[in-house]
């Protein structure tokens, strides 16, 4: 069984103890803890679940700062990993093996370039980081699943790293297994896309009140009715990041927002998680 799986950078015997340590009650309290979750078919159920553990079984989970890995909690960053390749070839997450999570956000140095051409270097707080061939890095206070949230970082740094195969961090991801999409394609409707929310942040940020800090919580009611987070404004790399996450965990404003880009980013995915999420909530 799960014949598929072997050489794909695991011993089928490892997939397989991974997949006998998730008993039916591990699993469906797992699916029941990720509320974008809900609404999967037996299919799909199967598949999450088969490249589940074939994370577990194919990645090396550490942790630092004190944090107490269970398998509850690899199982979590597992089972969320696996939902954007549910459709497609686990292969897309090799060429790195590393998980290493944090208790909380962590520093990361940064260095920028003024425009007198003075550079500043300064520590960030991050909650999740994906190193090009290297390891993948998560605040788990960030990643825990809980609350409804438009945010998933780990579903945002697995994008990453699906946009990283084979290439560099541009918005593409390998269109290899999609001959139904062109590489032109995926250009147009990425650039057509990203200059319209950027377009729609511009003018969503200009009506906020200049007593209003656009940074602040206090923005919020005027960035609420945007299709993402402003984040994905940053560039095309982190559009196709932040577009998977709300794609996942927040499709309705997405596939209402931008619907070119998002009936493009279920061809690619072959999911349609608003439908999905819609129908299960009726
Ligand atoms: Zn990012």
């Amino acid at each position: 069984m799960f014949r598929w799986l072997s050489g794909l950078g695991a011993p089928q015997r490892k997939v397989e103890q991974e997949l006998a340590l998730i008993t039916d009650e591990v699993w469906h309290r797992a699916i029941m803890g990720h509320f974008f979750l809900v609404g999967l078919n037996p299919d799909e159920d199967l598949a999450l679940k088969q490249r589940t553990a074939w994370l577990l079984a194919s990645k090396q989970f550490s942790s630092v700062q004190g944090l107490e890995l269970t398998h509850d909690i690899m199982l979590s960053v597992a089972i969320q990993a696996a939902l954007p390749i549910m459709q497609l070839s686990p292969r897309l997450y090799e060429g790195w093996t590393e998980i290493i999570l944090y208790p909380s956000g962590f520093l990361i140095p940064r260095a920028e370039v003024d425009e007198s051409g003075v550079v500043h270097e300064y520590m960030m707080e991050a909650s999740g980081e994906a190193w090009d061939g290297g390891p993948l890095i998560l605040s788990w206070e960030d990643a825990e699943p809980g609350v409804v949230s438009r945010a998933n970082v780990v579903i945002h740094e697995f994008a990453h790293k699906l946009d990283l195969y084979g290439s560099d961090a541009d918005g593409m991801p390998s269109l290899g297994a999609h001959p139904d999409i062109s590489v032109r394609e995926w250009q147009h409707v990425l650039q057509a896309s990203f200059d319209e929310f950027s377009a729609s942040l511009v003018a969503a940020e200009d009506a906020i009140p200049s007593y209003v800090d656009p940074e602040s919580a206090e923005a919020e009611p005027w960035l609420a009715s945007l299709p993402l987070d402003p984040y994905a404004a940053t560039d095309h790399a982190e559009f196709f990041a932040v577009s998977t996450e709300a794609f996942f965990v927040d499709p309705a404003r997405l596939a209402q927002g931008l619907p070119q880009w998002y009936a493009l980013l279920a061809r690619y995915y072959r999911q349609d998680p608003y439908r999905r999420m819609t129908v299960s909530s009726v």
